[in-house]
């Protein structure tokens, strides 16, 4: 047994591993265990595959960003269960903590969002999160690839905001390529807690869509509510989706197809604010205003080169709102309400 699946299980801690060795360690190592065989990929990387695989393929992400705690500790609690032998696998999962070294120094990045850096968006880049970028890349490829008559992939990439939200929790749908949404996946979230779902409105360069666009995966960017420090979390909070990963996880989870639009907020991005200039840029709102707020008509949600942007309806709402991004980046997304 290698010395890093010996130190998993020792402690049945994933978490711990990938904080004691952050860096990329370049070497698989797999082990047997009850029914399932557990495979380290990388640092962060974890593959369970049960003896006879289930319906569903699932890759469960964290720590993409990585200051953002809560969707660490879910992973980390999940694999936990796993290996204490309390949660019964039947599908195969790909756990990962996305950016250990920004883990260990609680920062969002180092170099680079490793959330704009998919899709290729990695590539002729060489600094550390671009290298990241391309070996979880590859890793869900491999995890995908490895089975094609799996009914259905997913891929929950699991995240908590910079600043708090009007809806505590939300999920973001990534635009789907001309596929149609699966309400299946609304109700998963409804039952997970999570009402507020926003409809993304062109390709991306984040996880979730690189496995939507690349395998078809019911993908999706999850906001589990504000980034807090390791320990600060409330776990309690957390219920929701730790039970409906749980369902997924033992392949009990019961789909069920017709929505209701009364259930729901559903979110249709309708517009993107852009960074244009270095100096004369500024976002006009309180840094802690919530993500989804509204603003009047005509009120100067930014100052910058091209005479920045005016809102356009008292319905419109911000999310993800960031001054600090480069010249050229996305400033904030314009929501507005939509139904199915
Ligand atoms: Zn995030």
């Amino acid at each position: 047994m290698n010395i890093l699946t010996g130190e998993l299980f020792l402690h049945h801690d994933f978490l711990r591993l990938t904080r004691e060795h952050p860096i990329e360690i370049g070497n698989r190592c797999s082990k047997r265990y009850n029914n399932f065989v557990i495979t380290l990929i990388d640092t962060g990387i974890l593959l369970i595959e049960p003896e006879s695989a289930g319906s569903i393929d699932i890759v469960i992400s964290s720590g993409v960003h990585g200051n953002e705690t809560a969707p660490i500790e879910i992973c980390n609690l999940l694999v936990k269960e796993i290996l204490d032998g309390k949660l019964q696998v039947n599908n195969r999962i790909l756990f990962i903590i996305g950016n250990p070294p920004a883990m260990n120094s609680g920062e969002r990045f180092e170099e680079e969002n490793l959330n704009r850096l998919f899709c290729g968006k990695h590539i002729g880049k060489s600094h550390r999160e671009a290298k990241r970028a391309a070996l979880l890349e590859k890793a869900v490829t491999d995890f995908f690839d490895s089975r094609h008559d799996s009914l259905e992939r997913c891929h929950f990439d699991l995240h908590t905001a910079i600043r708090a939200s009007k809806y505590e929790k939300f999920a973001i749908y990534p635009y789907q390529d001309g596929r149609a949404l699966k309400n299946k996946y609304l109700n998963f979230f409804k039952d997970s807690d999570i009402n507020t779902i926003l409809l993304a409105h062109q390709p991306a360069d984040t996880f979730s869509y690189f496995s939507s666009h690349q395998f078809k995966a019911n993908a999706f960017t999850v906001e589990l509510g504000k980034v807090r420090p390791f320990g600060e979390n409330d776990m309690p909070s957390f219920a929701g989706i730790l039970t409906s990963l749980r369902l997924l996880i033992k392949d009990e989870i019961d789909f069920d197809d017709s929505v209701n639009n009364d259930d729901f907020n559903l979110f249709q991005v309708v517009d993107e604010v852009i960074r244009y200039s270095e100096n004369n840029f500024s976002l006009n709102i309180d840094v802690k205003q919530a993500n989804f707020s509204t603003f009047p008509v005509a009120f100067q949600l930014t100052t910058d080169d091209d005479k920045g942007y005016q809102m356009k309806s008292d319905s419109d709402a911000i999310v993800f709102p960031n001054a600090k991004v480069p010249v050229g980046h996305r400033v904030a997304l314009i929501v507005s309400k939509t139904s199915i």
